[in-house]
């Protein structure tokens, strides 16, 4: 078959690229072994150097909800390609699917392009700070929005002060103005509001909190953020990056029934190449350059071929019954795995928002990021090779969501309940 192993591979990556991957966890420092290298996906599969398959619930790390390599994408991007890569000046298709996230999510009565989340995390945060003219925001703990330094900030000793660095680079100066809440703590909320709450430019979360673990937001948290970003003139921010066009049709915006001043979104919107998008009420927008003095800019911005494969992907989750079928497929698998669980003896639970889900060794879904840390790293750990054996790709961390596609069919969906079953025998 190939002349080359993972091993092989995961080497001499090592000798190029720190640490042999070009994003973290893709390394399985988490869970130890040998990271698998992808030669193809197809549906909802991927295959490895090895020619080894697997039924994929990374998907991307959330991208693909139309599955590997759709041929409907993959026509898209070849047509948009013929063209030309990138011209570094407006086209029509960006208007096609920036009219296509409008209208499938009204709150973005403008928004703009960048080349991936973290562009659009961070230049949200700058047009809030431009148009308050204020400089604090609040984030949650476990929740990820990318690596802009203001956002690399964990809690401070205490609650209600100002953070810390959680990575080297990033000087104290900038996390200072970054204020680390619990999530889905509504009291410790109000109280930092009460406190700072006139000094606060932007609160940003993630409405389904899919960074650690799958942990979703209760209504009344987020109703509760709502209240009182608009109390106190602070912009409310939704990094809907992962939740966007997974939780719903519409977001996790219109699934809690709550307006956002800004929101960003990344991943599905892309259909698996680099797009991020940022945009919200219309005199907010209206701060950015050129119309505004807010500065937010990008070569590869709006390029041609990556709002060919956002554009296709978003048509694709409009068809009759897509998201019904793909939701009920993702319930059916979390279903399943909570009656294994429970069978087994052992402390496994699943839930699920839409099509993301999360994995948990605890007895029940946690509610906190203190909960979801409480989980039996170790079981997950084998758990996760276990199914890697079988052919079951799950993300290479405990606290990490899983994705489905409409690729996933219910003979995956047995499957890889079979394989659960038999990697908790012990
Ligand atoms: C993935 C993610 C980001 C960062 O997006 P990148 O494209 O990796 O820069 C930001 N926010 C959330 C919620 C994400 O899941």
């Amino acid at each position: 078959m190939s002349s080359t192993s993972n091993e092989l591979l995961f080497e001499r990556a090592q000798g190029v690229i720190p640490g042999g991957v070009s994003s973290p966890v893709r390394a399985f420092n988490a869970v130890g072994g040998t990271p698998r290298f992808i030669t193809r996906g197809k549906g909802a599969r991927v295959w490895d150097a090895e020619g080894r398959s697997y039924i994929d619930y990374v998907l991307s790390w959330g991208p693909l909800i139309a599955g590997h390599a759709h041929p409907a994408v993959i026509e898209a991007v070849e047509r948009a390609a013929r063209d030309g890569l990138s011209f570094g000046m407006p086209t029509e298709i960006e208007i096609e699917l920036a009219e296509a996230i409008r209208t499938a999510v009204p709150s973005l009565e403008r928004l703009r392009f960048t080349s991936s989340g973290t562009e659009a995390t961070m230049s949200a945060l700058r047009l809030a700070r431009g148009f308050t003219g204020r400089s604090r925001i609040i984030k949650f703990e476990g929740c990820y929005h990318g690596h802009a330094d203001s956002l690399l900030v964990k809690a401070g000793s205490g609650a209600l002060t100002f953070g810390n660095p959680s990575s080297a680079g990033v000087p104290a100066e900038v996390a200072q103005h970054t204020l680390v809440l619990d999530f889905n703590d509504t009291q410790q909320l109000a109280d930092a509001f009460a406190r700072e709450g006139d000094h606060i430019a932007a609160v940003i979360v993630e409405p389904v909190a899919g960074n650690m673990n799958l942990v979703p937001g209760h209504p009344e948290f987020l109703a509760a953020l709502r209240r009182l970003c608009s109390a106190h003139g602070a912009v409310l921010i939704f990094d809907e990056v992962m939740s966007g066009f997974r939780v719903h049709p519409g977001g996790a915006q219109a699934l809690y029934g709550i307006t956002p001043d800004l929101t960003t979104f990344g991943k599905v919107v892309g259909g698996g190449m680099p797009v991020g998008v940022f945009g919200g009420r219309r005199d907010i927008m209206a701060c950015i350059a050129p119309q505004g003095p807010v500065y937010q800019a990008g070569t590869l911005s709006g390029n041609p071929v990556a709002m060919a494969a956002g554009l296709a992907t978003l048509k694709l989750t409009r068809a009759v019954g897509f998201y019904e079928r793909l939701f009920a497929a993702t319930r059916e698998l979390t279903d399943g795995l909570n009656a294994i669980g429970a069978q087994s003896g052992h402390a496994l639970s699943a839930a699920c928002v839409g099509s993301m889900f999360g994995l948990y060794f605890s007895a029940r879904p946690p509610g906190r990021f203190s909960e979801v840390m409480a989980a039996d790293r170790v079981r997950f750990n084998r758990f996760f090779h276990r199914m890697l054996e079988q052919g079951v790709h799950l993300a290479p961390s405990a606290f990490e969501a899983g994705f489905l596609s409409s690729a996933h069919d219910p003979a995956d969906i047995a499957a890889t309940l079979a394989a659960a079953k038999t990697a908790l025998v012990d």
